[in-house]
Order: structure tokens, then C-alpha cells, then sequence
């Protein structure tokens, strides 16, 4: 995210006046407590205990008494010369008294005046002073510490939304500063002429959407097209990081959330942008099942009643922005709230190309740059690696003297970029896109052979979110609520099936393909555990199904003998044995699609379309596949696996 002026210049103020608050306490008190000591009267201290001695050997002619020391005066000494006495001092001090019943009397007893001093010559302001100002100092220091942290505001200002406000128009940003995500763009056109046209929708009646969910990775321009709606439309943009609600204080989010919503229905119609929704929208049922985090749960519900509360036609459109749709809490989903999702996808060749575009329109370029071919040799990339892309290839053409940047700068900015990108992001080197690009073949064509998965509308080997190296995109025709046994052996071999191309191809395996294998292994023990699809074992559930609401929760199984254990062991292996088996031999039956497909993937990195879909219908079963769809069983008698494949 770029730095952009905000109106945070009520900070500075807050600090003074907690520092200044302290130190005019601190001096009060020294004032009270330690001036008197320094001038007052200087008085001889003794021992409570010496000061009883004396009273009672008859020395003693006066005392006052206070709450916590003892005044007394001698009585003129007859045995000693005057020239002494007048030395030594008559008036003495008690150390602080302990509580003593006895006292009053044996005053009494010894004819010692008593009594207690008149009142101090502070009067009611110190006594006061004296009660007031410790906690005032408490408050002084912990405000103080408070605004060190840098949780400045929390402490003065809490519940103030920190939305940095954008005026009418100033984010500057159009929609052709962003590229290379037109169906994003294409999407949210439509929230730019709501909010221009707002009469249009609302003279029929039509609501207008209130949030929308931008998903995608880092970096992919969610911020950008989020202002590009704001520049568009010209209205206002707030935006505000889902992290900035959470602060010390329970509380605290949710009223921040309160007066951005107030502030914002002042300003409409405008754009409220939340980055980082996943921060504060984590689903609930995420926090484990002995509480969660209070105060996100609060801010959460705040969230989702104020989206509730104002109107549909306000003309106060939330967008937020995340890269892990997967956590977030469902009730954000509801209509009425997020109910609109536009992916932010990273770009593929062409989406890079037009990126470089944008980015490359204020550098000077030598004629031999050739923006496309930078693009084939950035697979993985985001528009903001891309931008820094272009900063980095001006930076080192002014670095070398010259005049314009040339394709050598790119080259070099790329190793840049790539080297510090390793870790951060995936860029896949040549030998890893091919066997990416086999792998997600091999999944399109079983997948196109099986009952019931949907169609198969997209490869890429184009690096995706968290993990995926490519994917391959199936889309099902309608909603799907249960699984046919066949279905499910389809979707298990459809996931061995990036596995079997890799086997079939580079006859060894690589480590890409352990989430298909885990999806697989589950899927299998599901069916015989939960589903009782296995013939042997019958429909007994072998596992619990208690949290059924709360995902990646592992059930328990229930008290099984270890022979019913081994049973199910067997099966599962059995299960996915038997589709490992299918789809080796389903993609040996059709290499030469295979090959042509994934050079082609190779080449144009997505496939997608009449183009993809003309291939896969080229796809033929071995016979022994509908069988063993129907019945999970393979002829007795099958070649040994090597021999098929050899
Ligand atoms: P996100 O919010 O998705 O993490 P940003 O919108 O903050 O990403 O992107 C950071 C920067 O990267 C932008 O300011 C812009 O310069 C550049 N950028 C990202 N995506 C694009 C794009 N699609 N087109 C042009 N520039 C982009
Ligand atoms: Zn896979």
C-alpha cells in the first residue's frame, strides 16, 4: 500500500497532555509532602520506646499528639547547669508511633500535658491535594506509557475510527491505472454507476448492493481498483485495515466501527474500504470451542449490525479486501452484507504485459524493449512486483548513465525481483512448470471422464494464492448437496490424476501432489468411516461426526477392535488403490492428448474455453472404467500395474 497524507495530527496533542499532567503532579506532591520536610522545623528524633523511658522517669512537661509522631517538650533539667541546658535542645521528635492503648494513660499517670496539634498550615487545598493527587498521578503516568506505545490515541481518543479520509476525487487513481483484471474491473464498473447514477437503480425500485468482497493475493491491485471506484465515481474514500480495529481495550473496535459508519453516512455516497477483513472477520467458530477473542467477536458483531442497520440506498458501498476468503466468518457472506465477490486474480501473460504498460508510461524505454517478452518471463508475478519491476530496471539504467532503460535492465531487475521474491512468492523454474503443467493435465482429463465433477473450464500453471503451484478449475453445473458412491471414486481418481501424469511422464513423483493425496486419502476414509459405502463393513459410522460446524476439526472414531481397525485400513487403501490404478491407465490410454495438451499449457500458461474444452472431449476411457465406477471393483485378473504402463 502507498503512503498517503492522513489527518493524524491529533496525536502530538494527546502526548503533551499526558506528560504534562504528570509532571504538574509530581511537583504538587513534592510541594506537599517533601517541602515541609525541608523547612519546617528541625526536631531530634528518639525512640518511640525512649520517649515512654522519659515520660515515665517524670521528664517530660508536654506532648502533641499526631496521627503519626509524637511532639514533646522536656521539662527544664535542675541537676544540670544552665550554660548546658540552654544547649541542649529541649524539643524532641518520636519515630512513628505505634498503635498504643496505653498511652493516655500513662500520660495521665505521670502529669504530662497532652494534646493534638492545630490543624496544619496547608489547610483544606492540601488535605485535598493530598487525596486528589496520587490517583491523578496514576493516571498521569499511565497515560503517559500509554502514549509511548504508540497506542497513542486508544487512550484519549478511544473509539475514534482512525479512517483516513481521502477527499472527493483525490485518490487520483482511474480505472486505467489498473490492469491485467478485467473481469474485476468489468465487475465493479457497475458499483461506479451506482454511485453516480444512484437515481437510475433507486426510481425502480432496485436496492443498491451494499459490500463487496475483493479476493486475491497480496499485491494483486485490490487497494487500487477499490480507489480507481472512488476516483471514477469522485466521491469520498475511507479506508481503514481490519487490523487498525483491534486495540488494547475491549471495546474499542466496535465503537471505532460505530464512527466510521457515522462518519461515512455524513459523506455519502462514498466508498468505506476495509484491507485486511480476514483480520477481524475470522469465523467464530475459529477461536476454538473454549471462547475466542472477545473483543474481535465484538468488533465482528458491531461490523455485521451496522452493515445491517443503514438502508441499501445510502449510497455508502463497503469494500473489503482479503487474501484468505476460506477464514471468514459466514455471517459476512449473508445478503445484505458481503454478499458480492469479485476475485482479483494474479495476471496471467497478457494481464502482465498491460501492467508493465501502465507502470512503464512515466519511464523512458530504448526501442529494443519488448514489454511482452517481459511478461512471458514473469509467470507468478503481481502488479506490484511488476511495478517495483519497472522501478528496479529505471533504477538501474540511471545507475549505468543512460538516457532511456533497455531490455538489459529488465533482465537484470528481473533476477533482482526474482531473487528477493523466492520466498514471498512462487516462480517456478523450466523443469518445475513442465511437471506443474503435466500434473494439472493429468487432473483435466480424468476429470472430463468422470460422472458428476462439472466441467472443466480452466488450467493454469500461473502461481496461485497460498500453495497452489497451478490449478485446474471445475466448475459444477448446479448445486451439489450429496455424492453418489461413483462420484465420489471419480473425484478420488480426478485427484490421483496430477499424481499418475507425473508417474506416467517423468516416471518419478514430486512433491506437489500431497494435498491431492491427503484430499484422496480423507475422501476414502470418509466413504467407509462416516458414508458406510464399503460392502464388507456396512453402514456402521466408525467415526463420530460431533462438529459438524467447525471445519478442519479431526472426528474421533469410535471404539473400534482392532481387527474392524485393520478392516478399514485395508479398504481405504483398497479404494484408493483401485482409482490410482484407473487413472494410470486412463492417461496411458491417451498419452498423445496428454503431451499435446501440456506443451500447449505450457506455452500459453492458461488454457481455458472451446480451446480446452475441444481437447479434453478427445478423451477416451479404458473399458474396465465403468465398471469399477459402478461397483469400485477391477477385473480379477488385471496386468500388473508396470506391465500396463510399460
Ligand atoms: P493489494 O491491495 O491487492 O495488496 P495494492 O492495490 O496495494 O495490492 O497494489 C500495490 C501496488 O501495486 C499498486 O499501488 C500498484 O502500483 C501496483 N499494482 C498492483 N496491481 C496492479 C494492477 N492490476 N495494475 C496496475 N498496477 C498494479
Ligand atoms: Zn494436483
Amino acid at each position: 500500500m502507498p503512503v498517503e497524507t492522513n489527518n493524524k495530527m491529533k496525536a502530538p496533542r494527546s502526548r503533551q497532555f499526558g506528560g504534562g499532567l504528570l509532571i504538574l503532579f509530581t511537583l504538587l506532591l513534592l510541594l506537599n509532602f517533601v517541602v515541609p520536610s525541608f523547612f519546617g522545623p528541625r526536631t531530634p528524633q528518639i525512640a518511640y520506646s525512649d520517649f515512654v523511658a522519659q515520660v515515665q522517669a517524670g521528664k517530660v512537661s508536654q506532648a502533641l499528639i499526631t496521627p503519626d509522631r509524637i511532639e514533646f517538650t522536656l521539662k527544664p533539667d535542675p541537676t544540670t547547669d544552665s550554660s548546658q541546658t540552654q544547649q541542649a535542645p529541649r524539643v524532641y521528635r518520636t519515630t512513628p508511633v505505634p498503635v498504643d492503648l496505653d498511652l493516655p494513660k500513662i500520660l495521665r499517670d505521670n502529669n504530662v500535658e497532652f494534646g493534638a496539634p492545630p490543624p496544619s498550615n496547608s489547610g483544606w487545598i492540601g488535605t485535598l491535594l493530598s487525596w486528589v493527587a496520587p490517583p491523578l498521578i496514576f493516571f498521569g503516568i499511565w497515560a503517559f506509557l500509554i502514549n509511548r506505545q504508540g497506542a497513542g490515541q486508544a487512550s484519549l481518543t478511544v473509539g475514534k475510527s482512525k479512517a483516513r479520509i481521502y477527499s472527493e476525487g483525490s485518490t487520483g487513481v482511474k480505472f486505467s491505472d489498473v490492469a491485467g483484471v478485467d473481469e474485476a474491473k468489468a465487475e465493479l464498473q457497475e458499483i461506479v454507476d451506482f454511485l453516480k447514477n444512484a437515481n437510475k437503480y433507486t426510481s425502480l425500485g432496485a436496492k443498491i448492493p451494499k459490500g463487496v468482497l475483493l479476493v486475491g493475493s497480496p499485491g494483486t491491485g485490490k487497494t487500487l481498483l477499490a480507489k480507481a471506484i472512488a476516483g471514477e465515481a469522485g466521491v469520498p474514500f475511507f479506508s481503514i485495515s481490519g487490523s487498525e480495529f483491534i486495540e488494547l481495550f475491549v471495546g474499542v473496535g466496535a465503537s471505532r466501527v460505530r464512527d466510521l459508519f457515522d462518519q461515512a453516512k455524513k459523506q455519502a455516497p462514498c466508498i468505506v474500504f476495509i484491507d485486511e477483513l480476514d483480520a477481524l472477520g475470522k469465523s467464530r467458530a475459529q477461536g476454538g470451542m473454549y471462547g475466542g477473542n472477545d473483543e474481535r467477536e465484538q468488533t465482528l458483531n458491531q461490523l455485521l449490525t451496522e452493515m445491517d442497520g443503514f438502508e441499501a440506498n445510502t449510497g455508502v458501498i463497503l469494500l473489503a479486501a482479503t487474501n484468505r476468503p476460506e477464514v471468514l466468518d459466514p455471517a459476512l457472506r449473508r445478503p445484505g452484507r458481503f454478499d458480492r465477490q469479485v476475485v482479483v486474480d494474479r495476471p496471467d501473460k497478457i494481464g502482465r504485459e498491460a501492467i508493465l504498460k501502465v507502470h512503464a508510461r512515466n519511464v523512458k524505454l530504448a526501442d529494443d524493449v519488448d514489454l511482452g517478452a517481459i511478461a512471458v518471463r514473469t509467470p507468478g508475478f503481481v502488479g506490484a512486483d511488476l511495478a517495483n519491476l519497472v522501478n528496479e530496471a529505471a533504477l538501474l539504467a540511471a545507475r549505468n548513465g543512460r538516457q532511456a532503460v533497455v531490455m538489459a535492465d529488465f533482465a537484470e531487475a528481473i533476477e533482482r525481483v526474482i531473487a528477493g521474491l523466492e520466498k514471498k512468492s512462487r516462480v517456478l523454474n523450466d523443469t518445475e512448470k513442465k511437471i506443474v503443467a503435466y500434473h494439472e493435465v493429468g487432473h483435466a482429463i480424468i476429470a472430463s471422464l468422470m460422472p458428476g465433477a462439472g466441467k472443466v473450464e480452466k488450467i493454469s500453471i500461473v502461481p496461485r494464492g497460498v500453495g497452489a503451484l497451478g490449478y485446474t478449475l471445475q466448475l459444477p453445473e448446479e448445486d451439489r448437496f450429496l455424492m453418489a458412491e461413483d462420484e465420489i471414486r471419480g473425484r478420488i481418481a480426478t485427484l490421483l490424476g496430477g499424481r499418475s501424469a507425473e508417474e506416467l511422464v517423468f516416471s518419478k513423483v514430486s512433491t506437489g501432489a500431497s494435498d491431492d493425496i491427503q484430499k484422496a486419502t480423507d475422501l476414502a476414509e470418509r466413504s467407509v468411516t462416516l458414508y458406510g459405502m464399503s460392502d464388507h463393513l456396512g453402514p456402521i459410522a466408525f467415526e463420530k461426526q460431533q462438529m459438524q460446524f467447525l471445519d478442519g476439526y479431526q472426528s474421533p472414531r469410535r471404539a473400534v477392535s482392532p481387527k474392524v481397525t485393520e478392516e478399514i485400513d485395508r479398504e481405504v487403501k483398497e479404494i484408493v488403490d483401485n482409482a490410482h490404478y484407473v487413472a494410470l491407465a486412463i492417461l496411458n490410454q491417451n498419452r498423445d492428448l496428454l503431451e499435446e495438451t501440456a506443451q500447449d499449457l505450457l506455452n500459453r500458461e492458461v488454457l481455458e474455453g472451446d480451446t480446452l474444452r475441444d481437447r479434453l472431449q478427445q478423451a477416451t476411457a479404458p473399458a474396465e472404467t465403468e465398471n469399477w465406477l459402478l461397483t469400485g471393483k477391477l477385473p480379477e485378473n488385471i496386468p500388473l500395474m508396470q506391465e500396463t504402463l510399460a
